[in-house]
């Protein structure tokens, strides 16, 4: 008889949060994983999926959905003990990987110097290269086969918006399929489509969750969302104060100059100085290319000329104020410790006439996090500089999250009829959201919300 293929399912991410992506699917006799990133949230070895559970087998086949650090990071950690498995990505990813990889190598250069951890780097060049030799790239719709015959395994890429090469996976072996979002973002953007998802039924769907916490406002479109974070950086700037919008350097920084540049050719702001952070702007390039070359993103090198992008060569101390007035785009978008967003807030959070204005997705561990939740008038402590302050400078966020709503998100996997759901990449809140919202609106499906570290049945 025709047994019913049997799939496999770890998370290898140490905790029940967004942390450092990785998932080991096997399928039949097929291994796969899918992201190995980086919690950013961790230091050393800790901030790793928990990668011994990759076991001595071998690996057929690593899956990269895009290349933000939380997916990407431990990757050349895998390419070292498994030096012949490809790494199936898309075109733009191809494009991004190396250089995102570089820039982790010198944040832990630079931990190991500051916090004398002797275990970093956790990699070296040689590795990040090994990791760059590996990437197959496959452009979105088309199909790969592996295997031969009723072995054969196929993997399909669609374009998942949130970030320049973000994928979905459609994984087929047998009469198993299965989808795995990756993160996703439905809505358009500025420089990039939103996602283009398959429209077919699935036995499987392995969704991210990364917005079960946030209930959708339906008065707040993007665009309007758009409008009001404008205003805000106008009536700012006449008041004769600075802005900081923390930003990921991948995707965010470019998406959020390119929204600056048409409100300046509308008029809706001043020509202000506009500074931007190092990574940030390197990407500028990558983009141009990946543009280019690919026509995944509608987005030009011109962006910095037009708005006369400059870096600051020294960033002002906490408490020092603002500085030269201007807009301050800068990493990191949770203003995580050691980053310019962190210190150029430092500097300002003292300040009535400034606005701090997040513009995506704060975990709530994160500096940001805090900060959002910290009333205004109330004192707020940048704990790695020792320094505290009452929260005085305008603190706002912005509902232009590169991720998708969970009503969409549930409505796409739903409409595919799936027998089974998988969350992942969410908080236990978020994913409790998913859990009883599913128990309600489709009882008969089997939904899984893996403990990491647990071998599940799907
Ligand atoms: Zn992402
Ligand atoms: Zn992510």
């Amino acid at each position: 008889m025709d047994k019913e293929p049997f799939v496999n399912l770890t998370d290898l991410n140490r905790q029940r949060r967004i942390g450092a992506s990785g998932l080991l699917l096997e399928i039949g006799p097929y291994r796969i994983l899918i992201d190995a990133g980086m919690d950013p949230k961790e230091i050393g070895r800790a901030s790793t999926p928990n990668l011994h559970l990759l076991g001595e087998a071998p690996l057929d086949l690593i899956i990269l959905t895009h290349c933000h650090l939380d997916h990407l990071g431990s990757l050349p950690l895998v390419a070292r003990r498994h030096p012949q498995t490809p790494i199936l990505c898309s075109r733009p990813s191809q494009y991004l990987a190396a250089r995102m990889l570089k820039n982790s190598l010198n944040v832990m250069k630079r931990q190991r110097d500051e916090l004398g951890l002797a275990e970093l780097p956790l990699y070296n060049k040689g590795d990040i290269n090994a990791v760059d030799e590996a990437l197959h790239p496959l452009p979105y719709g088309d199909t790969r086969h592996f295997g031969h015959n009723e072995r054969d395994l196929s993997v399909t890429l669609y374009a998942a918006g949130h970030v320049a090469g973000a994928a979905g996976i459609k994984l087929s072996y047998r009469h198993r399929s299965i989808f795995i979002t990756g993160d996703v973002l439905f809505t358009n953007q500025r420089t990039l489509p939103g996602a283009s998802f398959p429209e077919e039924d699935f036995d499987t769907i392995v969704l991210e969750t990364t917005r079960g916490r946030t209930e959708r406002n339906p008065e707040k479109t993007r665009e309007q969302e758009v409008a009001r974070l404008i205003k805000t950086v106008h009536d700012t700037l006449s008041h004769g104060g600075s802005v900081l919008l923390p930003v990921f350097a991948l995707g965010r920084m470019q998406e959020i100059l390119t929204l600056l540049r048409d409100a300046i050719r509308a008029r809706e702001l001043p020509q202000v100085p506009v500074f931007a952070s190092g990574l940030g702007l390197d990407l500028v390039d990558y983009f141009d290319a990946i543009a280019r070359k690919t026509n995944a993103l509608n987005f030009g090198r011109s962006v910095l000329k037009e708005l006369g992008v400059r870096t600051l060569d020294r960033l002002p101390a906490a408490g020092g104020g603002p500085g030269q007035q201007g807009i301050y785009v800068f990493s990191s978008g949770m203003m995580v410790e050691h980053t310019p967003s962190y210190h150029y807030a430092s500097a300002i959070l003292n300040e009535p006439s400034c606005t701090i204005a997040f513009v995506g997705y704060c975990d709530p561990d994160t500096p940001g996090g805090k900060l959002l939740a910290t009333p205004h008038g109330e004192s707020f402590l940048f704990e790695t500089l020792d320094y505290t302050t009452p929260v005085r400078a305008h603190v706002e966020q912005y509902d232009l999250s590169g991720h998708a709503d969970r009503e969409e998100l549930l409505d796409y996997a739903l409409a595919r009829d799936p027998r089974a759901i998988v969350l992942t990449h969410g908080d236990p809140e978020s994913r409790e959201w998913f859990d009883e919202e599913l128990a309600i609106r489709a009882p008969n499906i089997k939904v899984t919300d893996p403990e990491p570290g647990v071998t599940y049945q799907v």
